[in-house]
């Protein structure tokens, strides 16, 4: 049976809503494709684990961001190592903005990132600009097809060269509301601004991460349940079709 070792970045810090289900969708279906996973979680101090197979971080509010951002920098070039080494990441929204280049939360206050993703998140809160906030669809890379979720940001985020867009916008604002793109994908690091919780309504993204985790450890990807998953199924399309009537 293959075991999984999953970090989960400043759970009590970075839980936005609900990310904590992304957790709970890891393990359903690790469970369906018989494969035993280990939740690892690092706090601030804490010295970083050995033998990680995938990390999640989650949003939070800009001060939440500024709590853990030092803490995090102290990770930044194992965890980077580790990207290049394709391990696979979920980082959601401000989880994405500190996995990116730089944060800045107003003219005086820059939080810098651990650069994973080449990009820049900007709040510019004196421009009095709005909130992104809403049910969102993405058409998302690597054959994931569309995938839905909720987002709320203030900061808009800038996309370099070094690094995809995770998806192009179907409904919703994404990346900065302007230029289609949601979130980033490096290696098989995932940066994005869907909450939802994103994995429990993305089944297969879920099974994406799993999968890039196995094949990165064991050399193979595992068999993924023919049977549909009814409840599951049904959740997403109903999803699916209530942001697409809005
Ligand atoms: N504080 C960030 C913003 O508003 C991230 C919020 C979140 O994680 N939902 O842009």
């Amino acid at each position: 049976m293959y075991s999984l070792n999953i970090l989960h970045l400043y759970p009590d810090i970075l839980n936005l809503y609900a990310d904590r289900g992304n957790i709970l969708a890891l393990q359903y279906c690790a469970q369906k494709i018989d494969v035993s996973i280990n939740i690892k979680y690092l706090f601030i101090g804490d010295e970083f684990p050995a033998d990680i197979d995938l990390i999640l971080i989650g949003g939070g509010q800009d001060q939440d961001q500024e709590h853990v951002s030092l803490d995090l920098i102290r990770h930044g070039s194992k965890i980077k190592s580790l990207v290049l080494e394709n391990l696979p990441v979920l980082a959601v929204c401000g989880g994405y903005q500190l996995f990116g280049k730089s944060y800045q939360l107003s003219k005086k206050k820059i939080l810098e990132g651990i650069g994973i993703f080449d990009c820049v998140s900007i709040a510019e809160p004196n421009l009095n600009h709005e909130r992104f906030i809403g049910e969102i669809l993405i058409n998302a890379q690597n054959n994931l097809g569309s995938i839905i979720g909720f987002e709320n940001h203030s900061a808009r985020t800038y996309l370099g060269a070094q690094v995809e867009p995770f998806g192009h916008i179907v409904k919703g604002f994404g990346n900065n509301g302007v230029d289609s793109t949601e979130g980033a994908i490096f290696h098989n690091a995932i940066g994005t601004y869907l909450h939802g919780p994103i994995l429990p309504r993305n089944i297969k993204l879920t099974y994406f991460l799993l999968n890039c985790a196995i094949k990165r450890k064991f050399g193979s990807f595992v068999e993924l349940p023919s049977e549909n998953d009814v409840i599951v199924d049904n959740a997403y399309n109903y999803g699916v079709n209530y942001i697409l009537s809005k």
